[in-house]
């Protein structure tokens, strides 16, 4: 497989602005030869707006690495070892990496050898609307019939699903991000039978990885479909033990429900979140979001008084009340109308001392200032979040 294979005939594209300007444009100059790909193809031909710009190139990323820093681009070694490398101009970062071929996979990891065939490098792309590539002049090579499959929406594996699927299991969880972004009617059944035996080998992926797929599923315009059918296939119980029995919770969130939001509709009521944000490897801020999410201080029917919800308001992250709001309406299912309009109309308090406040009061800089805050916040909060700077400051000792 060393031999570069002819490439099959290439259609041409109107190339798009992106391409003739800033980083894109100034890496595919520096490069001769090459191409954009992956996702920015695939959406560039769907009419879709492009988000990054990946790039790949027939060359060792060491020397990929000199041409750019050559052509005045600033470049970070972000994956060597793989074959990536991030070249930055105007603050726009786009990746390269070098055409590669598999040499081991384990289900997890690979081991991987640099390429000059273009064929070669789509061919361990996962789907055939992720394995186009397209040049600077808008040349575009499909080898896998991927135009066709992306216009039918049709998610399909290139080569065997099932052995698509052992080299690494993490593609279970991304057929079912691309299904819910770009299929359409019934999806593949070849992958959908791999899928199903291949339900085992997900207990080989990193906990890190599987949340960062299923966050990115969770954040299609309507997960609901490929949810049910992860449900379907045994799946989502391999992936997300917490799940709840059906979907009924997360079909009642409206459609600007946030990732989290979603995720937190379709946990079991008795999910420990506490667990899960250690178990899914959440970022802090991910953990907090989750926290609020699933406070059972917005469950209880009416029983969030103007002083509870200013409190829940004034501890929950800045961004989070639309999806506060949707939690409360998923909750129960019933029409939490009422409380949607109290939380948008409820100003989040702000805690009115800061450090400032604390050394005018004679508390020596230091961890004292931060221990006196957090007594007086809690008293503040405590209090519905109503007391003023003079009473707060009345509070410090
Ligand atoms: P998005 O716009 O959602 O980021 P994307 O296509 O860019 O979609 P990425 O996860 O960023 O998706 O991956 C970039 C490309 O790398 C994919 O289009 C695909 O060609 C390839 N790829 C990524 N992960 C895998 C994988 N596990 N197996 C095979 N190919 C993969
Ligand atoms: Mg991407």
């Amino acid at each position: 497989m060393t031999d570069p294979t002819p490439d099959p005939p290439a259609f041409h594209i109107a190339p798009p602005a992106w391409l003739g300007e800033g980083a894109p444009a100034a890496v595919l100059a520096a490069l001769p030869g090459a191409r954009v790909v992956g996702g920015a193809v695939r959406d560039l031909l769907a009419g879709r707006a492009v988000q990054d710009v990946d790039v790949a190139v027939a060359l060792p990323p060491e020397q990929a690495a000199a041409r750019l820093r050559e052509a005045g681009l600033k470049v970070f070694e972000t994956g060597l070892a793989h074959g990536t490398v991030t070249a930055v101009l105007l603050h726009q970062p786009v990746e390269v990496t070098s055409l590669r071929r598999d040499l081991l996979t384990d289900g997890r990891h690979a081991e991987v050898a640099w390429s000059t065939d273009w064929r070669e490098d789509a061919a361990r792309r996962d789907f055939t609307m992720n394995a186009l590539s397209m040049d600077a002049t808008g040349q575009v090579w499909d080898y896998f019939g991927g135009r066709a499959d992306l216009a039918a929406g049709r998610v399909r594996f290139v080569g065997d699903p099932a052995t698509r699927m052992a080299e690494d299991y993490l593609r279970v969880l991304r057929f079912f991000r691309f299904q819910a972004r770009y299929g359409q009617g019934a999806p593949d059944p070849a992958a959908l039978a791999a899928i199903r035996a291949a339900v085992p080998g997900l207990a080989r992926l990193s906990a890190e990885r599987v949340w960062m797929e299923l966050k990115r599923l969770l954040q299609a315009p309507d997960p609901v479909p490929a949810v049910a059918l992860m449900r379907d296939t045994g799946v989502l119980a391999a992936a997300l033990p917490e799940a709840a029995a059906d979907e009924a919770a997360l079909r009642r969130l409206p459609a600007d429900a946030g990732p989290l939001a979603r995720l937190a509709a379709l946990l079991h009521p008795d999910t420990d979140a506490a667990a899960l944000a250690r178990r899914l490897r959440f970022s802090a801020q991910e953990d907090t979001v989750l926290r609020r999410l699933l406070d059972p201080a917005l469950r209880p029917e009416a029983g969030l008084d103007g002083a509870a919800l200013r409190r829940w308001l004034a501890e929950a992250p800045a961004g989070l009340e639309t999806d506060l709001a949707n939690m409360a309406e998923a909750a129960d299912g019933q029409d939490r109308a009422a409380l949607r309009a109290r939380i948008a109309a409820t100003p989040r308090p702000v805690f009115p001392l800061q450090g400032r406040d604390a050394l005018a009061a004679g508390i020596p800089p230091g961890p004292a200032v931060g221990q006196a805050l957090g007594r007086v916040r809690q008293w503040w909060l405590d209090g519905g979040c109503v007391a003023g700077v003079a009473e707060c400051r009345a509070q410090l000792p």
